[in-house]
C-alpha cells in the first residue's frame, strides 16, 4: 500500500513553535525528509527507526536539486506509511512545497500539508515588530529577494515606496544595500524604519533596526547572517519599544550544562529565560547489574534510606527486574535526602517517614542517627561507590546497595566561551574535569571568564576540588538556580 507524504511547517526556529500536528506526525514518521534550516531537537522526536534523508539545501549551493527532492518524496511513499517532508517555517511560504504537491499529484501519491508558523511573521515578533498595526500598518506584504534573475522579478518597487504597509522580504540579506537603494529611488523616505532579524526566535537571535537609509550599513557592522528577514515600514520602529525577546533576563548569555542524564527540565527554565543552553550529556545512568543481589542482602532491614531521586528510580526498576514490587519495603521504614527524594517516591505509592531538610549525605545521616534504635538495621540505597564515611557513625548496621552507576559518554566539552556553567552533580564536575584533561588542560582554565554554579553542597565541593569558584542559590531546586544566573546577568 502506498503511503502519505507530509509536507510539515516546522515553524520558525525555535522548537518550541511547531504545530501541534506537526509533532503527532513526526513522531510517528517512518521517514523524515527535511531542509538545511531545521534545529536538531525537532528531528528528535522522530522514532529511532525513522529513515532521515537531509536535503539540506544552501543559498546558491543545492545538496539535492528539487526535481530530485520531488522524486525521492514519491520513492519514500512507495515504501513507507508515514513520509514526513519537514520544511521551516511554513511549506507553501517560499518552500516550494507547491511544486512537490504537484508532482506528488501528478505521480498519484496521497499527500497532506500541515501549516507551519512563517518566520515571516513570528521572526517580526520575535523582534517585538507587530506586523500590523492599528493606524499605522493596514496590512503587510512579503517577498522573496532571491532567485529572481531579473533584478526582483518585476518587484514594483515604485509601489512598495508608496505604501505603509509592513514589507518583508525573505533571502534578501546578501542583496539588502541594492534593496534598500532601489526603494530610496523609487521614493520611499529615507527615515522609514527598518530593521534586519538574523536568527529570529532562537537564542542566537540578533537584530540591527535603524531607518532605510542606514540599515544595510548597520547590518554590515554588526556582522548579521542569513537566515535573516527585512521589515520595513513606520510600524517596525514599534520594536524598539516592545523588544521583549531580546529583553529576557538570560537573553543572548552562553550556558555550558553537562548533563548525566536525559531530564532537560533545566535546561528548558534557562532557555524560557533567554539563554543559549548548550547541554552536553557527559555520562549516563544506568541500572548496576548487581542492584538487586545487593538489595536482598538488605532483606530484614528495619530502615530504607534514598538519597536521590535516581536511586528511587533504579530501585524499582531492579525490583521490578526482579519480578518484586514495592510489597520489598512493607514494613520497613523509609528515609529520604531532601523533597525531591521524597516526591519520586511518592511516584510509586510511598510515603517517606523521614524527610531531612539538609540537602547532603551527611545531613541526612546525622539527622537519622537520632532516629535509630539499637537493633536497627539499614539499608543504604545510591549510586556504584563506596558510601560516604558520615554512614559508619550512625551506630547500626548499615547495608550498602548500589542500584545505579555513571558511564562516561565519549564526548567533547564545547568550544566556548560561556557566560555561565552549571553543574548539578559531582559526577558532572569529575567527567568534565576528565574532558578537559583529555585536551590538554584543566576544567578552570575551559571555564575562565564564565561563573561557574552548582546545585547542592556536594557539587559545589566538587567544584572546589577542580579550581572552581562555584556561586549557589540560597534554597535548593531549579528555579532559585534560574534566578541566580538572571540576578548576576542583570548585575554585569
Ligand atoms: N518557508 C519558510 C521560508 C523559506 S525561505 C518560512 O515560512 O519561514 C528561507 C528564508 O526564510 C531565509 O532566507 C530567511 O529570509 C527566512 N527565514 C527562515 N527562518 C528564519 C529565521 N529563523 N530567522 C530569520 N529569517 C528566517
Amino acid at each position: 500500500m502506498m503511503g502519505t507524504v507530509y509536507l510539515v511547517g516546522a515553524g520558525p526556529g525555535d522548537p518550541g513553535l511547531l504545530t501541534v500536528r506537526g509533532k503527532e506526525l513526526l513522531e510517528k514518521a517512518d521517514c523524515l525528509v527535511y531542509d538545511r534550516l531545521i534545529g536538531p531537537r525537532l528531528l528528535e522526536l522522530a522514532p529511532a527507526g525513522c529513515e532521515r534523508i537531509d536535503v539540506g539545501k544552501t543559498a546558491g549551493h543545492h545538496t539535492m536539486p528539487q526535481a530530485e527532492i520531488c522524486r525521492l518524496l514519491a520513492q519514500k511513499a512507495g515504501q513507507h506509511q508515514t513520509v514526513v517532508r519537514l520544511k521551516g517555517g511554513d511549506p507553501f511560504v517560499f518552500g516550494r512545497g507547491g511544486e512537490e504537491c504537484l508532482y506528488l499529484k501528478e505521480q498519484g501519491v496521497p499527500f497532506e500539508v500541515v501549516p507551519g508558523i512563517t518566520s515571516a511573521v513570528a521572526g517580526l515578533a520575535a523582534a517585538g515588530i507587530p506586523i500590523t498595526h492599528r493606524g499605522i500598518a493596514r496590512g503587510f506584504r512579503v517577498y522573496t529577494a532571491h532567485d529572481l534573475a531579473d533584478g526582483f522579478g518585476g518587484l514594483d518597487f515604485a509601489q512598495l515606496a508608496r505604501t505603509d504597509d509592513t514589507l518583508v522580504l525573505l533571502m534578501g540579506l546578501s542583496r539588502l544595500e541594492e534593496i534598500s537603494r532601489r526603494l530610496l529611488q523609487a521614493g520611499k523616505p529615507g527615515h522609514t524604519p527598518a530593521a534586519i532579524i538574523s536568527r529570529a526566535t532562537l537564542p542566537t537571535q540578533r537584530t540591527a533596526r535603524s531607518t532605510l537609509d542606514t540599515i544595510a550599513a548597520e547590518a554590515d557592522r554588526l556582522g548579521l547572517e542569513s537566515p535573516a528577514l527585512i521589515a520595513i515600514g513606520p510600524a517596525v520602529a514599534l520594536g524598539q519599544q516592545l523588544n521583549w525577546f531580546e529583553n529576557r533576563p538570560l537573553f543572548g548569555r552562553r550556558v555550558l550544562l553537562p548533563c548525566t542524564g536525559p531530564d532537560r527540565r533545566l535546561a528548558r527554565l534557562l532557555e524560557e529565560q533567554g539563554a543559549a543552553v548548550q547541554a552536553v550529556q557527559v555520562s549516563r545512568l544506568e541500572p548496576h547489574p548487581e542492584a538487586w543481589a545487593s538489595l536482598c542482602k538488605g532483606a530484614g532491614a528495619s530502615w530504607a534510606a534514598f538519597t536521590s531521586r535516581n536511586g528511587v528510580k533504579f530501585f524499582f526498576e531492579a525490583a521490578r527486574a526482579a519480578g518484586a514490587d514495592a510489597r520489598c519495603l512493607a514494613g520497613v521504614q523509609i528515609a529520604a535526602l531532601g523533597p525531591a527524594t521524597a516526591k519520586a517516591l511518592e511516584q510509586y505509592g510511598l510515603r517517606a517517614d523521614f524527610i531531612s531538610p539538609a540537602a547532603t549525605g551527611e545531613g541526612l545521616a546525622a539527622a537519622l542517627a537520632d532516629e535509630m534504635m539499637e537493633d536497627d538495621r539499614l539499608l543504604l540505597v545510591g549510586p556504584e561507590g563506596d558510601p560516604a564515611p558520615c554512614w559508619q557513625s550512625l551506630g547500626v548496621p548499615v547495608i550498602y546497595a548500589p542500584v545505579y552507576r555513571n558511564t562516561a559518554e565519549q564526548t567533547a566539552l564545547p568550544a566556548g566561551p560561556f557566560d555561565f556553567a552549571v553543574f548539578t552533580c559531582a559526577s558532572a564536575v569529575e567527567r568534565c574535569q576528565a574532558l578537559a584533561a583529555a585536551e590538554g588542560t584543566t576544567l578552570a582554565a575551559r571555564l575562565s571568564g564564565a561563573a561557574a554554579a552548582a546545585m547542592g553542597p556536594v557539587t559545589a565541593r566538587a567544584m572546589e576540588q577542580a579550581g572552581l569558584a562555584p556561586i549557589q542559590a540560597d534554597s535548593p531546586g531549579y528555579p532559585p538556580l534560574v534566578r541566580l544566573l538572571c540576578r548576576l546577568a542583570a548585575e554585569n
